[in-house]
């Protein structure tokens, strides 16, 4: 299978397709042959000057012109992209290999291990991963509606009925994880983002590994206020356990608006964790004090296990009626669905001119080439178009019927801190 290129070419930008002659390329001196657009898009990265400079001035890289900055993590920055080809906006998180030691190259791989290694709705796609030499690019699925930590601070704590939809979600997707053997370690209400109709989608791999069941994990990683007291005293960790903690503070965080644990150091916040002792509102339905005090349980033994939250009195169907797909989603997974799309998908990559023998050989392999992002996007916008075609639009819990409530006292020590021991 010809796969077009497979590295990084210095060469520039693209002027917009529709806009675009087509190259004639002589084929034994005869007759042109028209280029297709990906081919075109090739041939102009490799002979275009102005491509180049584009790509030197970071404004552009492979088939992504790069726009504004969406985010800045700890360890990247996320700008919004636009394949040149789809026109499909993406979230092309950039990071630095100049600043990069052994430990976060290490996390890097990880990233991107576990993001291959998982396909669900809730769970922010990879399209594409381009190492160029200075800069490591990771071109993902882009959720517009920001994250659950901004939405809370502006509007405030979820009433209990509009965070169940939302958590089931995140639990759908955290359960997907673990069965796939991949530990988030860093679930944070700054790593939900909103994609649209309330359908939200976990991300930041930043700190993910792959780990059996029981598996003892050893690196003290993710963040503060999120951490299980394990993490401090402890050698060694489940991350499943971890993990589980986490969702406990998230849901805390979405219901009340702030912390369960806060202390303006590392060592107070650390104590205050190890001791065990929060307030929860005693507005709170008993269900819902019920389930997080599961999931905040000291003993990570003891611990709610996913079985326990998903079948919480709390969670009542919330979450047993969703398959693999997801509560609130409508969106199939990548793999899911393939076969029915299949005409659609061999009539779009052939107008756009993406080489392909084999559908199924394209869509399995690592993601490191034009032709295997083009064809993620492609696939992920004919799935999205179906969904909306065949499937009620879910509301938007995002921006509705909020319950009463402040972000008071929250992230003294912040959550955008990260620690790895
Ligand atoms: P941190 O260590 O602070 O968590 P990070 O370097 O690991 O950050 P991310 O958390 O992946 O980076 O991204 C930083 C921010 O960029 C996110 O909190 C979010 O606001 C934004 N962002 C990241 N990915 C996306 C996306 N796919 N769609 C929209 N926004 C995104
Ligand atoms: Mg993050």
């Amino acid at each position: 299978m010809s796969r077009g290129n497979n590295h990084v070419i210095m060469v520039q930008p693209v002027p917009d397709l529709s806009t675009m002659a087509v190259l004639p390329v002589e084929q034994n001196g005869d007759h042109p042959k028209p280029l297709s657009p990906y081919e075109q898009q090739l041939h102009l990265l490799e002979h275009d000057p102005r491509l180049s400079k584009e790509i030197l001035l970071g404004k552009r890289i492979r088939f992504y012109n790069i726009k504004g900055t969406i985010g800045t993590g700890n360890f990247s920055k996320v700008r919004l992209g636009v394949h040149i080809l789809t026109k499909e906006k993406v979230a092309i998180k950039i990071l630095d290999k100049s600043k990069m030691d052994a430990r976060t190259r290490k996390l890097l791989s990880q990233e991107i291990l576990c993001m291959e290694r998982l396909d669900h709705p809730n769970i922010i796609r990879l399209y594409e991963v381009i190492d160029s030499l200075p800069k490591m690019h990771i071109i993902l699925e882009y959720a517009p509606g920001g994250e659950l930590f901004e939405c809370i601070s502006k509007d405030g704590p979820y009433s209990e009925d509009n965070a169940r939809p939302i958590f089931a979600q995140v639990i759908s997707a955290v359960q997907h994880m673990h069965k796939n053997g991949v530990i988030h370690r860093d679930l944070k209400a700054e790593n939900v983002l909103f994609a649209q109709d309330g359908t939200v989608k976990v991300g930041d791999f930043g700190f993910s590994t792959l780990s059996h069941a029981h598996e003892l994990l050893n690196t003290f990683c993710g963040s503060p206020p999120y951490a299980a007291p394990e993490l401090f005293q402890d050698k060694q960790y489940v991350g499943t356990k971890v993990d589980i903690w986490a969702l406990g503070i998230l849901l805390y965080f979405m219901l009340v608006g702030k912390m369960p644990f806060i202390g303006d150091t590392i060592p107070v916040l650390q104590k205050c964790i190890l001791k065990g002792q929060y307030h929860i509102p005693s507005q709170l339905s008993t269900n819902v004090q019920t389930l997080i005090r599961g999931m905040l349980t000291q003993k990570p033994s003891d611990r709610y296990t996913m079985d326990d939250i998903v079948n919480s009195a709390w969670m009542g169907c919330a979450v047993i009626g969703c398959n693999d797909s997801g509560l609130g989603s409508s969106e199939s997974t990548l793999r899911e669905g393939v076969e029915m799309l299949q005409d659609q998908l061999q009539q779009t990559l052939t107008k756009l001119g993406v080489p392909f023998d084999d559908l199924t050989a394209l869509q399995e392999d690592t993601p490191r080439d034009c032709a295997a992002g083009t064809y993620r996007i492609v696939l992920h916008q004919l799935q999205r178009k179906k969904a909306e075609q065949t499937t009620v639009a879910c509301n938007s819990p995002s921006s509705q019927h909020r319950s009463s409530g402040s972000t008071e006292g929250r992230r003294t020590i912040t959550s955008k801190l990260c620690i790895i021991l």
